[in-house]
């Protein structure tokens, strides 16, 4: 039976209650009541030592749940449960759930032989029939994101409810969570919500509508989440670090080599000696204004990282931001402060320590991963209420090692004698994995506890690419890693110094290197990439993190805004590829069988005429200020092309009946994504003015691969031939027919793929920023004609492994 300790300031209030408890139940369940102290002229308060010995009085192996009443006595509860040794410490837990209700319905579940969950659950779903809540509104809602509430979505939800001014309680009853203050992050987020959750939300009468609404408005909206499959988000990183002759295997993160000795970051949380205060008040005023500094700081360290952050990753500092305004956690600190007497810092360090144990406690990786948030947050606080400075000035080349790097430590690691760094874990989709793979030196998590063993000093090796640590390399591999840096350093100087260069072959010809962009968010990495022009805009996006389409104007002042900044570059804007792995929830889709192979692309578009000729009519207004050109995807037959380009024409004929204004040589084009196209693309040509082949559909469709599976990924290769003759075909059929082709799949950014794409005569390559320099440097070492000959060979090919090992030698 799970026993049950009461801890409340009043030792009466705790033995009443634990009087009804007793009464309640059949069985004897172990309850132990631990109010008040032993000090009879002031008897109200909380003991730890009491509890400590309350929790051991009740213990069995199944467990023992603490139940608290207010403030303090949940510090009591947490220091006891500290007290506790190893063993007794894994058998309890505190839980949440108010005082009275929740001990006796947890008496009634534990007399009835439940589980520890199952009491936890009872006594936290009796929330409803607390006296807070007795007159409350409740709804359920199913939380349809794939990640769930994680850091910005929690974010964007505690924003949301925080516009309301009364209390809103979150209950994740498919986790059977205590109720969570909806207001706060941190309650959000330990209530566990992943995707598929069902949750309920409580509110007062007054407001309840209202909130409900504003949570439909989220759903709707998918908490800002694109959940776009083929962005590649892995929710686990699966690591593995291990040992073998003297090197560790971890995640890459980055490219690059560099050898230096390796150095410890030591960033263990200060000590905080526990001082006593007498002035309160004044204590919880530098401890708000820590906060408030806390945030000015994260703050600072975030501008001018528009070029290398896209303002969704820059996002992640929102979840940072809210924890510093967490009304649950701040009442915590005052309350700390005004019961205890003791300096902020203490009671902030011991609050930080709780809710890092509870994160990294968590199951949900992604959650779990939330856990250094907490650690970067709470440090920077701490520093700041301890007057200390930033750490850190190196005076000679360094490789760092981290337990776990955290988000604003990859903001402030721009020190030229940082070569490297390294973590002990961590992953790609973790915040510092996001941030951190903006960084021009190697870095790789994941390398286990071994890291922590190598000691500080000792000279390493870390190539990033490969996810290696050397860790006593002899002098010639030093020596060998030195010029691998040297060759690799040179390449990305090259590289940079070329990226607003055209892009040239050794034989003189010039391709078109252009850039994909997905949102407004990239803008500022658009401009600086070195493009010249935006080969793919994904206009999806401007549908999706929202609840209701873009009106005409709003796309119309979006589109002119690109437009605007590319100062003359074309921009290609690929009308809506909504649908597949792009679903846009409000548009009233019917759930589909094979999504990937149903309404989506222009075929969704041409259904539905007021979408389409509102986007259209946006593009074409957005056109008079600068080359524009329309694109359709997941084009199949040569009807579509023609009623795509109907539409054209009869929406310009509305602007003109408007006195809306177009420009007048728009061209037409579109994706070759579907074998079908490829097959059809001599009839296609005919009718349009380029095509931009797609091959991360294209090879789906070709090898039957769902591109998001990663079970088969091995069939997902566009190096595989059959790709490569449909993308041969295609090209052909367009230079036969007098129009240019160009690529905007993943494929076009590929160095290895250059050589056979530029063999096979493709006009123009569109690519993410981020792969335009390397690129670049890539092409201008080819020549043309061995491109062809290379083309021709690889098409005879058997296998994409062939292919790659061909292309791979060819380059050298
Ligand atoms: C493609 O399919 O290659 C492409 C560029 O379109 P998306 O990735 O947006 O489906
Ligand atoms: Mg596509």
């Amino acid at each position: 039976m799970i026993g049950i300790v009461i801890v409340s300031h009043s030792r009466k209030l705790s033995d009443g209650l634990k009087e009804m408890a007793d009464a309640m139940t059949q069985a004897p369940v172990p309850i132990a009541s631990a109010g008040g102290i032993d000090d009879p002229d002031n008897p109200l308060g909380t003991d730890a030592v009491r509890v400590q010995e309350a929790a051991r009085s009740v213990m069995s192996d199944d467990g023992v749940l603490i139940f608290t009443d207010i403030g303090s006595a949940k510090l009591s509860a947490d220091m006891a449960i500290d007290l506790l040794d190893d063993t007794e410490r894994a058998r309890v837990r505190h839980c949440d759930a108010p005082l009275v209700e929740g001990v006796l319905a947890a008496a009634v579940q534990s007399a009835a032989g439940g589980s520890m969950d199952a009491v936890m659950r009872e006594a936290s779903g009796n929330i409803l029939l607390q006296h807070n809540f007795r007159d409350s509104v409740s709804r359920e809602f199913v939380i349809k994101n794939r990640l769930g509430l994680h850091a910005r979505p929690a974010a964007m939800f505690v924003e949301a409810m925080n516009k309301f001014s009364g209390e809103i309680r979150l209950i994740n009853l498919s986790k059977g969570k205590p109720a969570a203050n909806a207001k706060s992050i941190n309650g959000v987020m330990l209530s566990e919500v992943s995707g598929n959750d069902r949750v309920r939300l409580v509110a007062s009468p007054a407001e309840a509508e209202a909130v409900f609404a504003e949570m439909d408005r989220l759903l709707t909206a998918n908490f800002g989440e694109a959940d776009i499959a083929s962005a590649g988000l892995k929710v686990t990183e699966v690591a593995s670090p291990q040992l073998v002759e003297g090197q560790l295997t971890g995640v890459s993160i980055t490219q690059g080599f560099a050898t230096a000795p390796l150095q410890h970051v030591c960033r263990e949380l200060p000590k905080v000696t526990l001082t006593q205060i007498d002035d309160v008040e004044s204590e919880i005023a530098r401890f708000d204004e820590a906060l408030a500094s806390s945030e000015a700081e994260i703050k600072a360290l975030l501008s001018g990282k528009e070029d290398s952050i896209s303002a969704n990753d820059q996002k992640i500092f929102d979840a940072h931001i809210a924890y510093l305004h967490d009304p649950d956690i701040t009442t915590r600190v005052h309350d700390g402060i005004a019961n205890k007497q003791v300096c902020a810092a203490a009671i902030w360090r011991q609050v930080i320590d709780e809710l890092y144990e509870t994160y990294a406690d968590l199951k949900d990786p992604v959650l779990a991963a939330r856990a250094a948030d907490i650690l970067d947050v709470g440090q920077r606080v701490l520093r700041l209420l301890l007057g200390q400075n930033e750490p850190r000035v190196f005076d000679s080349p360094v490789i760092l090692a981290y337990d776990e790097l955290r988000p604003s430590e990859v903001l402030a690691l721009s020190d030229t004698r940082v070569l490297g760094v390294c973590a002990a874990s961590g992953g790609k989709t973790s915040h510092a994995g996001i941030l951190g793979s903006t960084l021009s030196i190697p870095v790789v998590f994941a390398f286990g506890e071994a890291l922590q063993a190598v000691p500080d000093g000792r000279e390493v090796l870390l190539d990033g690419a490969a996810g290696l640590l050397k860790i006593a390399p002899d002098p010639q591999e030093v020596a060998a890693m030195q010029v691998k840096r040297e060759a690799w350093q040179k390449r990305r100087a090259q590289a940079e110094a070329i990226r607003f260069d055209p892009a040239i072959t050794t034989d003189g010809h010039k391709v078109r290197v252009a850039v994909n962009m997905a949102s407004m968010d990239e803008l500022g990495l658009v401009e600086n990439s070195g493009a010249e022009e935006v080969g793919l805009l994904r206009t999806e996006f401007l549908f999706m993190r929202r609840d209701k389409a873009p009106t005409e104007t709003e796309q119309f002042e979006i589109y002119k805004r690109i437009v605007e900044t590319l100062d003359g570059k074309p921009l290609t804007i690929r009308t809506t590829d909504i649908g597949g792995d792009k679903p846009v929830l409000y548009l009233d889709r019917l759930p589909e069988t094979n999504p990937n192979l149903g309404w989506r692309g222009i075929r969704h578009s041409l259904d539905v005429p007021a979408l389409f000729e509102v986007q259209l009519a946006a593009i074409l207004r957005a056109s008079a200020y600068g080359p524009v050109r329309i694109m359709f995807p997941l084009v199949s037959t040569l009807d579509e092309v023609h009623a795509a380009c109907a539409s054209v024409e009869q929406v310009k004929t509305r602007l003109k009946t408007q006195g809306l204004v177009f420009g007048d040589a728009v061209e037409i084009g579109v994706m070759i994504e579907v074998p079908a196209a490829a097959e059809m693309a001599d009839i296609l040509a005919s009718q349009v003015d380029f095509f931009s082949i797609g091959t991360n559909d294209l090879t789906q469709y070709v090898m039957a691969a769902d591109r998001a599976n990663p079970k088969v990924q091995n069939l997902f290769d566009p190096f595989n031939p059959a790709v490569l003759r449909m993308v041969r075909k295609s090209i052909d059929a367009a230079h036969r027919a007098g129009i240019w082709i160009g690529m905007c799949g993943a494929m076009a950014g590929s160095p290895l793929a250059a050589p056979v794409l530029v063999g096979m005569g493709l006009d123009e390559f569109s690519m993410a920023p981020a792969d335009i320099p390397e690129f670049k440097l890539t092409l201008t070492g080819l020549d043309r004609g061995a491109c062809r000959g290379l083309a021709d060979e690889v098409l005879d090919m058997t296998s994409a492994a062939a292919v790659r090992a061909r292309i791979t030698e060819f380059i050298g």
